[in-house]
């Protein structure tokens, strides 16, 4: 009898929808009434800037999910505080017979998982971390001798080799199960209430852009149209599944696929090289020291590079919280090849800004795009923006949309390139056989 008040506790973290979560489908297969919870995490908050768009996202995301969990009798619990101290409460609360979430393969969500693992395990209640968030999780896709790969393309071939011999499943409907009585309806979370600035900008549909991925390896490179899915912020928050996703890549376009395991790929080497987090993948730029100013990183920053292709992408960055893959790539390699400045200080302003930041694929775009990481771009081969703008922007579609009409951003008039190609360009190169050297 005593078995009757327990409960289990479905903790949503990146996986904001009830469509194919495999976490929760485990938690309502229990057998025990789930109680499903979001905490809003004081660690990872407390260092945000308060107009900071995920937190919109995440609240309209929260309100999504809490109606349609209130249509099969549940009601989300969403909390605000540090995790452990969160769950130390919640054991008080209720007679929690065992917790379930999804697996977070960042080293921040792997050390908050072990403490909340720790405190159950101590309080004789299961802690189940289930693989919902990529097809294959880091530990899956190794070499034959058990290391893991640190080049791409023989990693995709073992991908998909492994992909094709069992596809994933994707359940359509949550299996049988009953949520645990709540507290009514929840309080509705605005960004407002956490503190923060609400976001009146529009974000991506959740909806698969079929006709857009169909055609992807033909317009993925040009910014100036809607030639890719814009799914990024929906893949890292959960709100669709990966494995739908992966299988509707492999029926409509290869090349689409590929950048899905692009994203498990820098998972899996930010999971076994965690140093990656602040270091370049490879040992021989451990000790390199960027000689780039704090003044030329501001002018990148402010889009005044006088490059109309970065500083248009600096502006849509800005602005909206999104930037075109092909200009992250431009935008990046300027700033670490042609300024010379630390790969880190770009990485954390994207970070700062990017509504779909990914640590894993900011730090592994970075590192590529800087010549210094797993499978990067080799050290010599330096974009040339205005080429790059000629090739792939050649209309200047692109470029005057985030123009401001010949004045950048703040108004003021357009500059001349802050620094001259060629010039950069032997720079770095010299830069380069010193370090290596
Ligand atoms: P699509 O082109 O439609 O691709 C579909 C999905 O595949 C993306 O949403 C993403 O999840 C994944 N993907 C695509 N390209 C890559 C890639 N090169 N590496 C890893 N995954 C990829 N992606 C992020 O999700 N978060 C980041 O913080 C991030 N930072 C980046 C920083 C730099 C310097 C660079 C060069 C790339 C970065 N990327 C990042 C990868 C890529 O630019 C974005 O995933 C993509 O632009 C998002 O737009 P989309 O959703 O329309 O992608």
């Amino acid at each position: 009898m005593a078995s009757r008040n327990k409960i289990a506790i479905h903790w949503f973290r990146r996986d904001l929808r009830l469509e194919d979560n495999r976490a929760l489908a485990e938690a309502l297969k229990s057998g025990l009434p789930v109680q499903p919870i979001f905490i809003f995490d004081e660690n990872i908050m407390s260092r945000l800037e308060r107009d900071d768009r995920r937190i919109t996202f995440i609240s309209e995301q929260l309100t999504r999910l809490n109606q349609q969990l209130q249509k099969h009798g549940g009601t989300l619990r969403i909390l605000q505080g540090r995790p452990v101290e969160i769950f130390r409460r919640l054991m008080t609360e209720a007679d929690i017979a065992a917790v379930y979430c999804n697996e977070d393969y960042e080293p921040y969500a792997r050390q908050r998982d072990a403490q909340v693992a720790d405190l159950c395990k101590n309080a004789d209640i299961g802690f189940f971390g289930v693989k919902d968030h990529v097809v294959f999780a880091p530990t899956e896709i190794l070499k034959d001798d058990g290391t893991p790969y640190q080049v791409f393309t023989p990693y995709s071939r073992r991908w998909i080799e492994k992909f094709e011999l069992a596809p994933p499943t994707v359940a359509d409907e949550l299996p049988r199960g009953k949520f645990a009585v709540g507290e009514g309806k929840q309080q509705a979370v605005t960004p407002e209430s956490l503190g923060f600035t609400h976001y009146d900008g529009a974000f991506p549909t959740a909806d698969f852009p079929r006709s857009v991925i169909a055609h992807y390896d033909e317009t993925r490179d040009l910014p100036a149209v809607q030639g890719t899915s814009r799914l990024g912020v929906h893949l890292r928050f959960g709100t669709v599944s990966i494995r739908r996703l992966a299988l509707t890549a492999y029926e409509l376009n290869r090349k689409f696929l590929g950048e899905l395991i692009w994203r498990e790929f820098y998972q899996m080497i930010l999971w076994h090289f965690p140093h990656t987090v602040s270091k370049p993948f490879k040992a021989i730029y451990h000790d390199m020291i960027y000689p780039g100013s704090e003044a030329d990183f501001q002018k990148w920053c402010r889009a005044e590079t006088g490059y109309p292709l970065v500083d248009a992408g600096m502006r849509e960055l800005v602005e909206t919280g999104f930037m075109h893959n092909r200009v992250r790539m431009v935008a990046a390699s300027f700033l670490t090849k042609h300024l010379l400045c630390d790969w880190r200080w770009g990485e954390r302003f994207f970070a700062r800004h990017l509504y779909d930041f990914e640590l894993a694929s900011n730090v592994g775009g970075w590192q590529w795009c800087a010549g210094v990481g797993a499978d990067a771009a080799p050290y010599f081969r330096i974009f040339n923006p205005a080429e790059q703008q000629k090739k792939f922007d050649s209309k200047n579609e692109y470029v005057r949309r985030w123009s401001g009409n010949d004045v950048n951003f703040f108004g003021t008039p357009a500059p001349e390139p802050m620094i001259d190609h060629r010039f950069a360009r032997e720079r770095c190169l010299k830069f380069f056989s010193a370090v290596r050297q």
